[in-house]
């Protein structure tokens, strides 16, 4: 595990995050710098850098942030729906190299960086 990524350091609670959600294997937090009235980011306590690391193995892996993302939008007030995106990479424009899901709930007020 990267002992500078900053992901990991919230997961080992090195960093302060306003977690919004834990379960095994994972934790939600609220975006730093939100695009949204809601903008939580479900991240997978392994370290993964990006979606083109995971593998078959990791299909439950998927299933279960896929439904925790559902669960955080549903108990955030978002049970009408929700905007899901992944960055991968830095051609899509991804910056913090810690698998994450974001998930927006509420009108976007500006675009994601
Ligand atoms: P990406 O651009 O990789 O898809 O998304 C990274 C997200 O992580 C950005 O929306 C950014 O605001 C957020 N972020 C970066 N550093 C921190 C941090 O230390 N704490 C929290 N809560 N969010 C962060
Ligand atoms: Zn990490």
């Amino acid at each position: 595990m990267p002992q500078d990524c900053v992901f990991c350091r919230i997961v080992r609670g090195e960093l302060p995050a306003e977690v919004v959600h834990r379960e095994d294997g994972l934790l939600a937090i609220r975006d730093i710098n939100p695009v949204a009235r809601t903008h939580v980011l479900v991240i997978p306590d392994r370290h993964i850098a990006d979606l083109r690391e995971l593998s078959a193995g990791d299909a439950d892996l998927w299933w279960q942030l896929t439904q925790a993302a559902s669960r955080v939008a549903a108990d955030l007030g978002h049970a009408d729906g929700y905007r899901f995106f992944v960055s991968v990479g830095p051609g899509g424009g991804q910056t913090v190299f810690h698998l994450h899901v974001h998930v927006l709930g509420g009108a976007m007020t500006r675009l994601p960086q």
